[in-house]
């Protein structure tokens, strides 16, 4: 081991009580101490943060670091202080004597971490306090801010590359959480880091287990998932402003704590409820994709969604907020047909041009191969990252419970039929109705029970042949045309038709769904030891009397190792992972206290 890394493992272990770095977060460190740049792309979770802390405290200086969520920055600052880093932040939040202060102390090298918004940083004023002082790194989070591609752009992240232009011989890193090809490439291009080394790691979140519903009773649906996850944080995704405030209010009426949050809502209150998420254990977080950018509340234990995502990369980075603190967390999506349609539809009816319609669409292909898939979850999830997942993962649903596979050619072709006997101008509902034999009253106006394709299909319910619909479409072996949402075939139809490609489909199994629902329910698994509610208990009070967010004193991985520990001295704590020397000092007491007192 070379000097730069005994110096981070020692810090490591002094500063942050944790036993060893995780692979690739020792190469990184050691690669940064040395003067080295870096771009570090690791999934939400995988210990970023680390990865600059640890250079800032061992190289001499201030490492500065930009970021764009100046509402999390006191967050960040109070979890360091609360480690014995000194660290402190420059932002529009601050008043003038504060500001000036903070700078003094950079001044005077009592600084070894300083969070800058990056507009704040373009300033000349900035530029040149940091021109008079001495400066350990740069650290670039969120990088991917620089893509217009993206949705999180900020046009100031383009001007960064000043940085390297007035301190070319200091340290650059730029970390970020999305790996697609483009947005490495145009973080490199426009951060100047052609000689950074690249550090990709492997995007697979193992502790979130995916898994897949059909909706049929969304509500109801949500209820019975959330009451096997009682007390637990959360997030539960909604497509529209309405739909979170009346799933809040659904949640609400039922006991839980969930509160809503949607761009439609005043700052002041978007601001209140992320404060309570963050700072309350056990809040729910009903929200359109407007929240959630760089919350790293590590104890999120479950991400629902309620509608389909609008991509995969999207549905990625929205789970990825569950267990950060790597304990097991749950991902879950609640999908329908209807959902389907509508997307198709806002594509296909929006201004977008051609190509770019071809682009969303086969976004929402990606998707559905996904959410169709028999096998393994992570193969097409980790595909959307360009990585190859080896399958059989043994934590999404279809690797716990294997779904039973079925040759539908036969109802695939009987679903066709009625499509084309019908003219291809319905939607999935009449279609099945024409199947199922159902004499409605637009069967009827349409004379549909005279076809002959008419009650062909009475052996599925409606809802099974909604499955069989959305298995189909995301085959591509049929279409949703039209403003309505008709069905219609295409190319690849015919040949099933014809009896030329033959159909595999999921067994059509009300059964199966009703096992998966009293399934044991994961990261539950600390609640209820008498020891661990005891800690969380004094945690919550020590939280509120400081002011901070409970995790910033520990995280839930800590207490449930203390509880699994009884440790009765302060070595005994010393040796529990998360408990660096200086919360040793500061909570030790308390901590044996608690532990003696619950026997
Ligand atoms: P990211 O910024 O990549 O999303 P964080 O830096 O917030 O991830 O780290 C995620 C969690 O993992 C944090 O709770 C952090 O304390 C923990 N962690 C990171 N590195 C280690 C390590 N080497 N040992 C133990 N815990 C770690
Ligand atoms: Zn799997």
């Amino acid at each position: 081991m070379n000097s730069a890394s005994s110096a981070a493992l020692s810090t490591l272990r002094r500063v942050f009580g944790y036993e060893s770095f995780r692979p690739p977060q020792d190469e990184i460190v050691a690669h940064v101490i040395d003067g080295g740049d870096a771009l570090v792309l690791m999934p939400t979770g995988g210990g970023k943060s680390l990865c600059y802390q640890i250079p800032a405290l061992v190289r001499p200086g201030c490492a500065i670091v930009v970021s764009p969520l100046i509402a999390l920055m006191q967050d960040q600052v109070d979890a360091m202080n609360q480690l014995g880093v000194r660290a402190a932040f420059l932002n529009s939040t601050l008043e003038a004597r504060a500001a000036f202060e903070i700078e003094s102390r950079f001044l005077d090298g009592q600084l070894n971490l300083l969070y800058v918004a990056p507009e704040r940083l373009l300033t000349e004023r900035c530029l040149d306090l940091f021109a008079q002082g001495e400066i350990a790194l740069f650290a670039i989070d969120e990088a991917h801010c620089v893509s217009q591609w993206g949705h999180d752009f900020r046009p100031e992240y383009r001007q960064l590359g000043v940085l390297h232009e007035r301190w070319p011989e200091v340290p650059r890193m730029a970390l970020t959480a999305t790996a697609d090809e483009r947005t490495r490439a145009e973080i490199i291009e426009r951060l100047a880091l052609h000689d950074a080394r690249v550090f990709l790691s492997s995007f697979d979140r193992s502790n979130i287990r995916y898994r897949i519903v059909q909706k049929d009773d969304a509500k109801r649906q949500l209820r019975d998932f959330l009451n096997a996850h009682r007390d637990a944080a959360g997030i539960v995704y909604c497509m529209s402003r309405k739909k979170v405030e009346d799933t809040a209010a659904f949640l609400a009426d039922l006991g839980f704590t969930a509160l809503p949050y949607h761009a439609g809502l005043d700052a002041a209150k978007r601001a209140e409820h992320q404060r309570r998420f963050l700072r309350e254990d056990g809040v729910i977080m009903v929200a359109t994709i407007a929240f959630g950018m760089g919350i790293d509340k590590p104890d999120v234990r479950f991400v629902v969604h309620m509608d389909l995502p609008k991509s995969l990369e999207g549905y990625y980075q929205e789970t990825g907020r569950a267990g950060r603190d790597g304990l097991d967390s749950e991902a879950l999506l609640i999908y329908g047909l209807g959902d389907l349609v509508l997307l198709r539809q806002w594509i296909d009816q929006g201004e977008a041009s051609e190509e770019r319609k071809r682009f969303e669409h086969q976004r929402l292909n990606a998707l559905l191969a996904y959410c169709e898939a028999g096998d393994c979850r992570r193969i097409p999830l980790l595909a959307a990252f360009d990585e190859v997942h080896p399958g059989a993962c043994g934590n999404c649903d279809n690797c716990l419970e294997p779904p039973e596979r079925i040759d539908g050619s036969e109802l695939a072709q009987k679903l066709m039929s009625a499509i084309y006997r019908s003219g291809q101008r319905f939607g999935a509902q009449h279609v099945i109705a024409i199947l199922r034999g159902d004499l409605n009253e637009r069967i009827a106006q349409f004379k549909h029970d005279e076809l002959s394709t008419f009650g062909i299909g009475s052996e599925l319910s409606a809802k099974q042949w909604g499955a069989v619909v959305r298995q189909l479409l995301a085959a591509g072996l049929i279409d949703v045309v039209g403003e309505f949402g008709s069905l219609a075939l295409n190319k690849s139809s015919r040949r099933v038709l014809r009896g030329e490609q033959s159909v595999w489909l999921r067994a059509p199994s009300e059964k199966r769904r009703e096992r998966r629902r009293r399934g044991v329910p994961v990261g539950t698994t600390t609640h209820g030891d008498a020891l661990f509610e005891r800690l969380r208990d004094w945690r919550a009070k020590t939280a509120r009397a400081a002011g901070l967010p409970p995790y910033v004193i520990f995280h839930d991985a800590t207490l449930a190792a203390i509880a699994a520990a009884h440790p009765e001295s302060h070595d005994d704590l010393a040796g529990i992972s998360g408990i660096g020397a200086k919360k040793l000092e500061r909570y030790g007491d308390e901590l044996l206290r608690v532990v003696a007192a619950t026997g």
